[in-house]
């Protein structure tokens, strides 16, 4: 059968071959890709980290890779550090995935962000990583106030995972509204507002640090 996948990990296996962890839109799945090294079989790019490739496999619980594509290749990024970076991080993220997301719906959004990645690759990080905050199970709470529901909100608080009032915010601030457009929105990336992107990634990693317990290092 044929299928396609965002290639997260590869690792050796036995001697000449690797196991390769992919994304796809049954969640993360593992290939073994047999004579990868010094043979005529050329399985390289298929265990390259960040290449969206399509692969027949053998069918087994532990299938074997019969032949690849490369849909997108992340080598195109090799010169453009912020591609790179958002790249990296993106995989990340997707190495960590619960298991029980709604991967079929997961998936196409992946993609589409990996491959439209160079238009802004800060904003495509961004977006993106609002958007998974639901795989998570860890949503931003928007529309009303973390603490007493008052729907006259004055910020965000990233501490609190939400919108805060009057009441409850020490410092107000106008994030909210960037966090709504990114996180309920679906248009393409260059269609979102603009922000400024250094910020709004550290409220991210930090949001990721707090809620997720993940260090995305950002
Ligand atoms: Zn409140």
């Amino acid at each position: 059968m044929k299928e396609e996948g965002i290639v997260i990990k590869s690792i050796p296996y036995k001697e000449t071959s690797k196991i390769v962890y992919l994304y796809t839109n049954k969640g993360k799945i593992s290939v073994r890709a047999i004579g990868s090294k010094n043979t005529k079989k050329n399985t390289f790019g298929f265990g390259e980290s960040g290449n969206i490739v399509s692969f027949i496999t053998t069918d087994s619980d532990f299938p074997s890779l019969t032949e690849y594509e490369i849909i997108n290749s992340a080598y195109k990024y090799v010169n453009d550090f912020d591609s790179i970076m958002a790249l990296g991080k993106i995989i990340e993220i997707l190495n960590y995935i619960p298991e029980d997301s709604i991967h079929n719906k997961c998936y196409p959004f992946v993609k589409d962000i990996l491959l439209n990645l160079d238009t802004n690759p800060k904003k495509a990080l961004a977006i993106f990583l609002i958007k998974m905050t639901y795989n998570f199970g860890i949503s931003p709470k928007l529309d009303s106030c973390v603490i007493c529901n008052n729907k006259n909100i004055k910020g965000l608080s990233i501490r609190y995972g939400g919108a805060l009032c009057s009441e409850h915010i020490n410092e107000s601030n106008d994030k909210i509204k960037i966090w709504t457009e990114y996180y309920k929105d679906k248009k393409k990336i260059e269609e979102y507002s603009d922000t400024n992107y250094d910020s709004l990634l550290k409220d991210l990693n930090e949001y990721y640090l707090i809620h997720a317990n993940i260090n995305l290092k950002l």
